[in-house]
């Protein structure tokens, strides 16, 4: 078996990792490390969760600890999506830099420009940067990027859903062409291939496992849910969370709940907040100080409940996560390889439950021919709720309108509990049919005020 200190590492780099508590260097670590020693270019397959990070910041650390910074000139650059990542590797940069004297800077939205600069002034031996952070400095005169030794591209493929590859090869090419380049990316779409082809010398490619084929670890389950009227499917969805939430009881020790629009995090948290869980959301549009103290919450276990976007939850590294529910299947299937990913780390069990509604089938087929397997079906938790066969109103037909609060109220014994979720009979309609709007009334007139502002 191969060890850390076969790899080629400095001693005080192999003192860190030995304080870091690990033993022995993972396949990317393993594949990565020997290559960017001896300056080559690598091109790392890898997703978050195989420790690619320590993959790039362990030979950096090796290799820039010889060596000075000049003034606003950094030696090396790893160019990050997102401003969590960023700061993950920044953190990862303390943790093995710790016996070695190397300065950094991050550069990343929501940290002030005036902080940085001063330290970029100095000289630094790391900058840490998100593209346009970095791009916005380096227009403003701050910056000279001609100094650049080493670079890293991290997460390559996010780079490009989130739509920053000019920015990326406008970087490339303001740094010098005898520069060593590092680039990492958990899939090799046909645009990140050209950009390797176009920017990477003759690379050692190192590819890890998938963790969809590797993550036997992880209990899948998906509970098909149909609403029991058009209306009512976000309120009835966010029931079915809770209860799903619920019948894992005290296994569910910390989640992951994924959405696939950042107005659903903020929904889903508040209405989970409401209902007594302990939940707070993450996504893009929240300022940073916000992001950060909730996902340090997170970490050390205050917060029970993390729901996120895609985008937001990419590369955030937390340790052990129990569960990870989808409150919405994922339209790429990929992403259902990412989310799941985020339970059952490192032979840890894990449990990932999705909720798939009937407009989410074909998604749902997607995701089952890419993982090979068929997700097995779990009951749905809500009793109330429609069962998935029933067959939905359309659009066309008159739908029976949600009574709010000044509408006549029907006597008790009109609804019996078990007719719950049924479809509303012709002359249920017709009782409830409001005054002037003939069968033809649109559907936000039916929901009721409460309905209407997420619960
Ligand atoms: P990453 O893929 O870089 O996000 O790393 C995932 C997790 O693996 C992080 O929590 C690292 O601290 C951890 N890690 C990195 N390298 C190792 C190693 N050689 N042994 C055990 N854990 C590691």
């Amino acid at each position: 078996m191969t060890e850390f200190s076969d790899l080629g590492l400095a001693p005080k780099v192999l003192r860190a990792v030995s304080d870091a508590g690990y033993t022995t260097p993972t396949p990317i670590q393993e594949g990565a490390i020997p290559p960017a020693l001896e300056g080559r270019d690598v091109l790392g397959i890898a997703q978050t969760g195989t420790g690619k990070t320590a993959g790039f910041v362990l030979p950096m650390v090796t290799m820039l600890a010889r060596g000075r910074a000049r003034a606003r000139m950094p030696r090396s650059l790893v160019l990050c999506p997102t401003r969590e990542l960023a700061a993950q590797v920044a953190e990862n940069f303390d943790t093995y830099s710790q016996h070695v004297k190397l300065t950094k800077a991050l550069l990343i939205g929501g940290v002030s420009f005036k902080e940085q600069d001063i330290l970029i002034d100095k000289g630094v031996d790391v900058l840490i940067a998100t593209p346009g952070r970095l791009l916005d400095h380096f227009e403003r005169g701050k910056l000279l990027l001609t100094g650049v030794q080493i670079m890293v591209v991290d997460e390559a493929d996010r780079m490009l859903d989130m739509g920053f590859i000019p920015d990326i090869e406008r970087i490339f090419s303001l740094t010098p062409f005898t520069r060593q380049t590092l680039f990492f990316s958990a899939t090799m779409a046909p645009e990140i291939e050209r950009i390797t082809n176009t920017f990477l010398s003759n690379p050692a490619r190192i590819e890890v496992a998938r963790q969809a084929t590797a993550s036997e670890t992880i209990e899948q389950a998906v509970v098909m849910f149909r609403a029991s009227r058009r209306d009512r499917l976000a309120k009835e969805k966010r029931e079915v969370l809770r209860a799903v939430i619920e019948a894992e009881g005290d296994a569910c020790t910390n989640a992951i709940i994924f959405c696939n629009r950042k107005v659903d995090v903020d929904i889903v948290a508040k209405s989970l907040k409401k209902h007594g869980f302990n939940a707070e959301a993450i996504h893009g549009d929240l300022d940073q100080s916000q992001r950060t103290r909730t996902l340090e919450a997170f970490r050390e276990n205050r917060l029970r409940l993390l729901v996120a976007s895609d985008v937001a939850a990419r590369g955030l590294d937390i340790p052990s996560v129990s569960h990870v529910f989808n409150y919405d299947v994922p339209s790429h299937s990929e992403d259902y390889v990412h989310r799941i990913g985020r339970t059952g780390r490192a032979g840890r069990e894990g449990k990932a439950v999705m909720i798939c509604a009937p407009a989410d089938e074909k998604n749902l087929d997607a995701i089952e021919k890419l993982i090979g397997k068929d997700i097995p079906r779990a009951e749905n938790p809500v009793k109330a709720a429609a069962p998935a066969t029933a067959p939905h109103p359309s659009a066309e037909e008159p739908q029976k309108p949600a009574r709010s609060r000044g509408s006549r109220r029907r006597s008790a014994d009109a609804k019996p509990d078990r007719d719950r979720g049924r479809e509303p009979r012709r002359d249920d309609r017709r009782e409830d049919a409001v005054i002037g709007m003939g069968d033809h009334m649109p559907n936000f007139l039916a929901m009721s005020f409460a309905e209407r502002r997420a619960s």
